[in-house]
């Protein structure tokens, strides 16, 4: 039987059957794939999981400088043989990898589920959001006929083509939060392009990088180096590097883009970064549905979404009617182990994590009024592991921190507001500009926000996420001001031209 597929958006599907298969894939993945010593050169160390401190994932090993360059040297050896290949080839290599994915699906989601602590229905939408990522750029690169075309002439006898072509060997650095369609994104991308890749996962996604690899099955094509900031220190640093793709925090993104801006020519750094994403709510809107889609889209993955909405912006006639609603759907969200299927909050990722939600909250304690939740959670399994309570709180000045950073946690500011435009002006008046959402019946204002609003990802009236849900070849996903470098973004039409350069080339007959 052909069992429905999970994606971000499509809440009001009967998932019984794919929790019930899940049910004998998590206990045949404990078994076989937890606690392992994976080989490989370097560094040894050991992690735990975030959702119990009991559960060891495994042994992985961290890349020194030598393996980075080891695996840089590799990854350029293949680099002749692979740009080699006619792009269809590689077209067709990628797809093959992709039914390789879609094949292993439910044993990658099992692997992010016990490494990130993502609930099953995340962790299954990201593995089919994987799939979907390498089919879609293959569809772009056949759409595009490889990027190359036929130019006007200037002379009867001349004829110019122009074509994209790849740079080299690309280090891919991937975030903790969506190990595996971040990592598919960048990865992708720059092989269809015709590059090789040294990949580097997060260090908290050693496990579920490596199966990645495993599963994609390129060969030397791809180079696994774990490891966390040194040794992504080091590939960025490497010089037989021709660019990097990066996911991650704006201050190690930004610390790349600069990095790679000063050597003796530039190279291409696609980077994409975090966000602060602003939800306009009107007197228009319907509440229901709003209170729905915010507490979603903030709570959703522990609020470690860089789509994540972390200020709400209530018109003033209607913030209590909307915080009522928020507040009563969101104590409906279930925190507990991501191996149950009630679960919609797993931990979040780490103490440090842990110690940046209790900060926020004492601060929100002192300068504003907590309405929902505020604490970490005790007893039993939130004793083996950093949970914390879906948060919201209100009263905070607009100017105050809270309001500006990027808290990568499950809290929610809640602000209100006369006049829209004020509100536009103030969720935009933040380093990030990534996604923003509205809640308005009121074609007006909905048009209004699409043209005011500073971000690269749009969302009105969804249920499903205020902010959050972006889906391969339907949303394309580009950070503005501090979320990117480029302002093109993955999951769209402009991303896989990043990782190539144009050359003309005219021939007199
Ligand atoms: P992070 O910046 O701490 O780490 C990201 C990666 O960079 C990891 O692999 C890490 O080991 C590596 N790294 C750390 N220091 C480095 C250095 N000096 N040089 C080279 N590599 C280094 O981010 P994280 O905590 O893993 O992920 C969360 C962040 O990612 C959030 O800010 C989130 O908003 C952002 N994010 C953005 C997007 C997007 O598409 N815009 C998507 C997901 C996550």
């Amino acid at each position: 039987m052909e069992l429905p597929r999970v994606t971000y958006s499509n809440i009001g599907t009967d998932f019984t059957a794919v929790h019930d298969r899940l049910d004998r894939e998590l206990a045949a993945f404990r078994q076989r794939l937890l606690g392992r010593d994976w080989p490989g050169e370097g560094e040894a160390y050991e992690f735990a999981s975030p959702i119990d401190r009991r559960i060891a994932i495994g042994t992985f090993r961290a890349a020194r400088a030598e393996e980075v360059g080891a695996a840089v040297e590799r990854a350029r050896r293949a680099f002749d043989d692979w740009r080699g290949l006619s792009w269809q080839e590689r077209v067709k290599r990628l797809r093959a990898a992709a039914d390789r994915l879609e094949a292993r699906k439910w044993e990658l989601a099992a692997a992010s589920l016990y490494e990130v602590g993502k609930s099953r229905i995340e962790a299954m939408g990201e593995a089919e959001e994987a799939v979907d990522l390498i089919r879609y750029y293959c569809d772009e690169m056949e759409a595009m006929d490889g990027y190359a075309r036929p130019m006007r002439r200037a002379f009867e006898r001349e004829e110019t083509r122009d074509v994209l072509l790849p740079l080299g060997v690309f280090g891919v650095i991937a975030p903790f939060n969506f190990p595996l369609a971040l990592s598919v994104n960048m990865t992708a991308a720059a092989l269809l392009a015709g590059n090789t890749v040294v990949y580097k996962p997060s260090p908290q996604c050693a496990l579920t990088g490596t199966l990645l690899v495993e599963t994609l099955g390129l060969g030397e094509a791809v180079q696994l180096v774990c490891g966390g900031a040194d040794t992504g220190a080091a590939l960025v640093a490497h010089p037989g590097i021709a660019g990097i793709a990066f996911t991650g925090s704006y201050d190690v993104g930004m610390g790349i883009w600069r990095r790679l801006a000063s050597g003796a020519h530039a190279k291409p750094v696609v980077v994409e970064m975090g966000g602060k994403n602003p939800t306009y709510i009107t007197a228009k809107a319907d509440l229901d549905v709003a209170a729905q889609g915010l507490a979603r889209s903030a709570f959703g993955l522990q609020g470690q979404k860089c789509s994540a909405c972390s200020v709400a912006y209530v018109e003033e006639s209607v913030a209590d009617a909307l915080l009522d609603k928020l507040v009563q759907f969101s104590k409906g969200l279930a925190v507990g182990h991501p191996q149950e299927r009630q679960t919609y909050m797993g931990p979040v990722i780490d103490e440090r994590a842990a110690a940046r939600f209790e900060k926020a909250a004492a601060e929100a304690r002192r300068d504003g009024r907590i309405v929902l939740g505020g604490e970490r959670l005790k007893g039993g399994l939130f004793d083996e592991g950093a949970y914390v309570a879906p948060t919201v709180v209100a009263g905070l000045s607009p100017a105050h921190r809270l309001n500006k950073e990027e808290l990568f946690l499950p809290f929610l500011s809640v602000q209100t507001f006369r006049d829209l435009g004020e509100a536009i002006k103030r969720g935009n008046d933040v380093v990030y500009g990534l996604t923003a959402g509205i809640y308005t019946r009121d074609e007006k204002e909905l048009q209004f926000f699409l043209d005011r609003a500073e971000a690269g990802v749009l969302y009105a009236n969804r249920a499903s996420g205020a902010t959050t849900g972006a889906w391969p070849g339907i949303q394309s996903f580009c950070g503005w001001k501090g979320s990117g470098v480029t302002n093109k973004g993955g999951l769209g039409p402009y991303y896989l031209p990043q990782f190539m350069r144009e050359q003309s080339r005219t021939i007199f007959r």
